[in-house]
């Protein structure tokens, strides 16, 4: 028996390895992973690692004694290389081949570059992994001024630790709204508001043409002339996925590692799962997502180790995501884009507020800010497949629990 060999030792990899003892797998299991060191959560980089509120010890996903008491095997350091699929191994950088009876792809997603001169300048920075929280957080203790490109998740939470640093902080997003991808107009309005209440400066709609020099960044230079004063720049422009080993080993993709209801490949010996992987979504009415959540790499990881403990299940768990920007707590239920309608339950100026959003009559996802309550019945909700009208879902006196019980 050769076992089960996984790529990545993220969040999706390192689950794997857990669920498949959980469900009682007994054979060897192999995590090779490229980043040194053991599995840990890439939440807090932006959040309470920035703020210096947990350490690196903090992050770890389980303490070192976990991986020998499960029979874990960590390959840490070790790029995987190719996949010889018809002699079901897989290649190392250091040379060595793991043979696999089945191979799990959990290689997440990397930074999408910013394609402008004087990107590679230093004081740009990107965050994806320790080492770059870690750069970035050197930065930011030198910092005067502060831009960050792209008004995204990564891009905002970072926007809000300036400014609770006290530091200038300017957002350069081309699009007219933050999150304008990720969440309704009217949250997304909220979610300014409370930035610019803040101190964070947005300039929507701009276009970064150059980082300026000389020799380290100092400002932003924007298509319309205008430049950004900025000795410290993060770039937060998105994600692209990691499916190179895939695509040589000539394996379907489609916006990541495409992969069936059940999460395997093309190729009955290979799973993908977590941000490399795209598959086709019962909360999307079955159209093929890739989801960048802990959520989606952790359920998709037991809904694979289930499989291969023999309780094949589609995976079908609710998609849902959370986001902390100072004193904002985001948290989405559900698929809410594309919506056709949203309308609103509470009031930001009483605390907390959380959108419906439905898609042709049924409800596509719930958008919370600050009502942790709201979220976890529209979970239970939408995966029970019930939904308040919106008319109800705004009567502030109709009880949303009792219909998610
Ligand atoms: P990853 O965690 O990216 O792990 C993939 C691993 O595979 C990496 O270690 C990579 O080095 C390795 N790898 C890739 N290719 C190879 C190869 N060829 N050989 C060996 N190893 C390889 N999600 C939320 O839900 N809420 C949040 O608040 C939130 N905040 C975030 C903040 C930050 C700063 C970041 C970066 C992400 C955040 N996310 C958040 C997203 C979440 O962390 C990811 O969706 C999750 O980590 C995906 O897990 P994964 O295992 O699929 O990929």
């Amino acid at each position: 028996m050769n076992g089960i060999v996984v790529v990545g030792t993220g969040q999706a990899g390192f689950q794997l390895g857990a669920s498949l003892r959980e469900n009682g797998y007994a054979g060897p299991v192999t995590l090779v992973g490229e980043e040194p060191g053991l599995p840990y959560g890439r939440p807090p980089l932006s959040k309470a690692y920035m703020l210096g509120k947990t350490d690196a010890a903090g992050l770890r996903l389980r303490p070192e004694a976990y991986f020998a008491e499960h029979g874990l095997a960590v390959r840490a350091g070790e790029r995987a290389t190719a996949i010889d699929r018809p002699g079901r191994s897989l290649h190392l950088a250091s040379g060595t081949a793991l043979a696999y009876d089945h191979l799990v792809l959990a290689t997440g997603a990397r930074n999408r570059p910013l394609p402008v001169p004087g990107a590679d300048l230093p004081g740009v920075h990107q965050l994806r992994d320790l080492a770059e929280a870690d750069a970035l957080k050197a930065a930011l203790a030198e910092a005067r001024n502060v831009a960050v490109v792209g008004a995204g998740f990564i891009g905002l939470e970072f926007a809000a630790v300036c400014a609770q640093k006290g530091l200038p902080v300017t957002v350069i997003e081309g699009l007219e709204r933050p999150l304008a991808r990720s969440v309704s107009p009217g949250m997304a309005a909220l979610i300014e508001a409370s930035h610019v209440a803040a101190g964070v400066r947005f300039l929507f709609g701009s276009a970064v043409a150059a980082i300026v020099g000389p020799g380290r960044a100092r400002a932003v230079a924007l298509a319309d002339g205008r430049e950004v004063a900025a000795d410290l720049v993060l770039v937060g422009i998105g994600v692209v996925p990691n499916q190179e080993l895939a695509v040589a080993a000539g394996l379907a993709v489609e916006n990541g590692i495409a992969v069936d209801a059940m999460l395997a490949t093309d190729d009955p010996a290979i799973s993908a799962i977590g941000d490399c992987a795209s598959f086709p979504s019962p909360h999307a009415a079955g159209a093929r997502v890739r989801i960048e959540s802990v959520q989606n790499a952790v359920d998709g990881a037991r809904c694979v180790a289930a499989r291969l403990a023999g309780r094949p299940a589609a995976f079908d768990a609710v998609p849902w995501f959370w986001s902390d920007q100072g004193p904002l707590k985001l948290q989405i239920a559900g698929l809410c884009q594309p919506h056709d309608l949203a309308v609103r339950r509470g009031d930001p100026e009483a605390g907390g507020v959380s959108v419906f959003c439905y898609r042709d009559g049924r409800l596509a996802g719930v958008e919370s800010l600050n009502r942790p309550a709201d979220h976890m019945i529209a979970r239970r909700l939408l995966q029970a497949g019930r939904f308040p009208s919106p008319d109800e879902a705004t009567d502030p006196g109709f009880d949303l629990k009792a219909l998610a019980l």
